[in-house]
């Protein structure tokens, strides 16, 4: 902890069904051939945390900007096929605050902001998912939601 400079606390969603298991978003992370995980925190929609990543290594959630970002994630966003949008449960939203107060204490001059407000892969490596390309991730405003998040 501590050895990286942290500019970025970074709100993702994890682009499927709110139902979807762990499981089998570390398989699609394998299967595009990613060595790390896309972000350090996930909490699924009972609210139940895990980390995935120690917050020293680097994760895998936008490429260009990994090297001074935690990034967290809520699984979902995934309203109806093709159509993304804010599935953040009750539960999920308490825990993804929680969270966030946390990092923002840890990380007190990053800025919180959500992945569609980092600039997109220029280098068109085909890393990012599709979903990713069209710049909806976290599917809210996360740079408005918690710009005044306080340290309490
Ligand atoms: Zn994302």
């Amino acid at each position: 902890m501590g050895m990286r400079e942290i500019s970025y606390i970074v709100v993702h969603a994890t682009g499927g069904w709110k139902t979807q298991t762990l499981t089998s978003i570390m398989e699609g992370w394998r299967a595009m051939g990613w060595r790390n995980p896309g972000y350090h925190w996930i909490i699924d929609a009972d609210g139940r945390r895990k980390q995935l990543l120690p917050e020293a290594q680097i994760a895998n959630g936008v490429r260009g900007h990994n090297a001074h970002s935690v990034h967290v994630a809520y699984v979902g966003g995934l309203v109806s096929k093709g159509v993304y949008g804010d599935t953040r449960t009750p539960l999920q939203r308490r825990t993804l605050l929680i969270t966030l107060k946390e990092l923002r204490r840890r990380y007190p001059s990053a800025e919180i902001l959500g992945h569609r407000d980092l600039s997109p892969d220029k280098n068109g490596d085909g890393i990012i998912s599709p979903w990713e390309f069209i710049k909806v991730c976290p599917c809210f405003d996360a740079r408005e939601e918690y710009k005044n998040l306080t340290l309490a």
